[in-house]
């Protein structure tokens, strides 16, 4: 018998209706003879209507509060997914991130997980029965306190369940039929790809394609568990994200990414010595927050500039931590511009290929877009733009790599 884990996403259990198409499709897999752990989300829209609830009664909720109130959707889809299913007769059990022993760091809503103790969930496997759990969250173990794993988690909830149960399968089912070259809301030609190496997927993810959550993607890396990523709508193939393969390296780009969720920070007039980056980038990690691209000016006149990204919802907090410093050292002071978004190319083939960016930085210059920042590693490059342009930039960029064609039909030219 095998186990499979399957996750259904926000837009899946949208709905009354939709519920009860998830209960159909769960029950056709455990007809079938299956060991099932079905994770769900919360319905779609409700985790930001939360949110803003929370923003209506206070400017800076604590986040401890948030986690709690966070993790309530997806318990409401886990209750009504077993309800439904126990409805058709077909026995299931819901339980909550607490309940079935997923241990957490004591991060507020960004947690990490250290362990899933599994055992409830063997329990009512082994009694024959569906478990349906709510994504998202787990309990810090220390504290007992809630804690939620950051926007999109219930992917990462479902991984983590299937390496810890070392199951044979995990299907993340979502409102796409796979894993395309762009985002196919942005881009109609864009292309279902159909196998993606973890490291490609690993990029993607943190570049922005929300499609699957960064964390989930390091859990199938790291404990080589393939990731089926298909529609909980259509019977498709959907995408396989999995360990490199050869025929991959032949893919020059494979996909273009965006990020609408970041922020430019700059700190301005810095007196240029050594041990200033050290202190401002040390102040910034102590406070948890994630920074991305850091540029530093060239020096004028013994003074400098430095910006760096951020995730748009630490915003607030960089510019608290980092004002005190900005004062005792006497720059000028640190600002912030949220009105910037992330384009990225990505491909495995870049390592083995020449004048990528160059071709990436003339597509957008041609269309007058101006570049702010730019990073590369080995297989991707990043550009900050305005947000305002961000659409039209990643259609310009999957043109101009032919991102629409078969990846044999996309020319390349090898690094001699
Ligand atoms: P779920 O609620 O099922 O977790 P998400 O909204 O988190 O779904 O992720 C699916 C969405 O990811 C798609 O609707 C699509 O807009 C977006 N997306 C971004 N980049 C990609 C990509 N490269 N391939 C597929 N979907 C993408
Ligand atoms: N409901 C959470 C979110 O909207 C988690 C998830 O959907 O995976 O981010
Ligand atoms: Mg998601």
């Amino acid at each position: 018998m095998a186990l499979i884990v399957q996750k259904y996403g926000g837009t899946s259990v949208g709905s009354v209706e939709r519920i009860q198409n998830v209960a159909k499709r769960v029950a056709r897999a455990s007809k079938k003879g299956n060991g099932l752990v079905v994770v769900v989300s919360a319905m779609s829209g409700e985790t930001d209507r939360l949110v803003e609830y929370a923003n209506e009664l206070s400017t800076e909720p604590p986040e401890r509060e948030m986690d709690l109130l966070m993790s309530s959707g997806e318990r409401v889809s886990a209750a009504l997914l077993s309800i439904t299913l126990n409805g058709m007769g077909v026995p299931a059990e819901s339980f909550t991130g607490r309940q079935i022993g997923m241990i957490t760091d004591a991060v507020h809503m960004k947690a990490r997980i250290r362990k899933i103790t599994g055992e409830r969930l063997r329990r009512t496997l082994g009694e024959g029965k569906i478990a349906v759990v709510a994504g998202f969250q787990g309990v810090d173990e220390k504290t007992g306190n809630v804690t939620t794993l950051g926007r999109g988690g219930s992917d990462t909830s479902a991984m983590a369940i299937a390496v810890a149960l070392k199951a044979d399968m995990c299907e993340i089912y979502t409102d796409v039929d796979g894993v395309y070259t762009t985002d196919p809301n942005i881009a109609p030609n864009a292309r279902r790809i159909d196998a993606i190496s973890f490291d490609e997927m690993l990029e993607m993810a943190s570049l922005g394609a929300k499609v699957l959550q960064t964390r989930s993607v390091e859990f199938g890396k790291k404990y080589n568990m393939p990731i089926y990523v298909k529609s909980s709508f259509t019977d498709g193939e959907g995408t396989l994200v999995t360990e490199e393969l050869k025929e991959m390296e032949d893919v020059l780009v494979s996909a273009v990414a965006y990020d609408r969720n970041q922020a430019k920070i700059t700190l301005s007039h810095l007196p240029d010595k050594p041990g200033i980056a050290a202190q401002v980038f040390s102040l910034v990690a102590e406070n948890g927050i994630n920074v991305d691209m850091i540029i530093q000016n060239t020096s004028e006149k013994g003074f400098t500039n430095i910006s760096f990204t951020v995730p748009k919802n630490e915003t607030k907090l960089t510019i608290k931590t980092l004002k005190p410093f900005v004062g005792d050292i006497g720059a000028k002071g640190v600002t912030a511009d949220e009105k910037i978004s992330k384009v990225s190319i990505i491909g495995v083939g870049m390592r083995s290929h020449t004048g990528v960016a160059a071709k990436a930085f003339t597509a957008l210059a041609d269309a007058s877009i101006n570049i702010k920042m730019i990073s590369t590693s080995e297989i991707k490059v990043s550009c900050v733009i305005s947000v305002d342009e961000v659409d039209r930039a990643v259609r310009i960029l999957h043109d101009t790599f032919n991102l629409a064609l078969p990846p044999k039909k996309r020319a390349v030219k090898k690094k001699k």
